[in-house]
């Protein structure tokens, strides 16, 4: 079986009276250690997708499962703790909380577990250490330039060490030499560290870190080769 599967899967938003069909028939599939890179036009469904994998929003119809669950026939509880276990974000603004520094940034998904703080300075540690930035643990986000603190948001999402990652314009925000360490390192977790990553972007220098591209257009995927 796929590690990730959507099979029929219809989503669309209400906006007053009005329904807007985003998704009538959805089907994907994504093998355990892939790294797939979804593109498209603004307004194709490309975030719409991503917070349906995150388990933040459902499908109105068909399934969607990730690793044997059922996320279609979860609560929004158990999709909440489903998430915390088995999934990373990277997000295009990093969310990093800016009263907190690197390290108890990268901390925070480690709260929710039985650690002590010991293990998870440890912990800590070694993702900061990962990530290249050991040595700036009590640096707070405001200091950093955009491209470091995508690595603490890299580091946070790996920390508690979930089979997938998610990323939302993971260099969009960010200058082509910052970017570029993003995509090496992302590329890297996928292949040393068996991550399986999905990534929705706009840019083609990040579709090509990437192992396939889907083309999101039209409410259906369009599969085409690496170029
Ligand atoms: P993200 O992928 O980071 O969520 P998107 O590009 O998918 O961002 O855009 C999210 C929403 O914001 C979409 O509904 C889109 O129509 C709108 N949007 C995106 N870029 C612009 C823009 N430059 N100007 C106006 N609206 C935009
Ligand atoms: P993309 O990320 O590819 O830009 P989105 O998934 O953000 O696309 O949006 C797909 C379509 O759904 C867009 O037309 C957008 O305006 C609409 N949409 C997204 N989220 C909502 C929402 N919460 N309520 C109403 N319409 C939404």
């Amino acid at each position: 079986d796929p590690y990730i599967a959507l099979a029929g899967v219809r989503k669309g938003y209400r906006i007053g009276g009005e329904a807007i069909p985003i998704f009538s028939a959805l089907d994907l599939a994504i093998p355990r250690g892939d790294f797939v890179a979804v593109m498209g036009p603004s307004g194709s469904g490309k975030s719409t997708l991503l917070n349906m994998l995150a388990g933040i929003d459902v499908p109105d119809a068909g399934s969607l499962s990730i690793g044997n669950h059922r996320l279609d026939r979860m609560g929004e509880a158990a999709r909440s703790t489903w998430r915390a276990h088995n999934m990373g974000i990277v997000f295009q603004f990093y969310n990093l909380l800016p009263m907190l520094n690197a390290a108890e940034n990268v901390e925070l998904p480690l709260l929710l577990k039985p650690l002590s703080a010991r293990e998870r300075r440890v912990r800590v540690g070694k993702m900061l250490d990962l990530v290249g930035l050991s040595g700036r643990e009590k640096q707070y986000p405001s200091m950093m330039s955009g491209g470091q603190q995508q690595r603490v948001g890299i580091a946070r999402a790996i920390v508690s060490d979930p089979g997938l990652l998610l990323c939302d314009e993971p260099t969009g925000d960010l200058d082509r030499k910052s970017a570029d360490e993003v995509l090496e390192m992302l590329s890297f977790l996928n292949r040393q560290l068996e991550k399986t990553i999905v990534m929705v972007t706009h840019d083609p220098q990040a579709a090509r870190s990437a192992k396939r591209t889907l083309h999101l257009d039209k409410g259906q995927f369009v599969e085409r080769a690496a170029s």
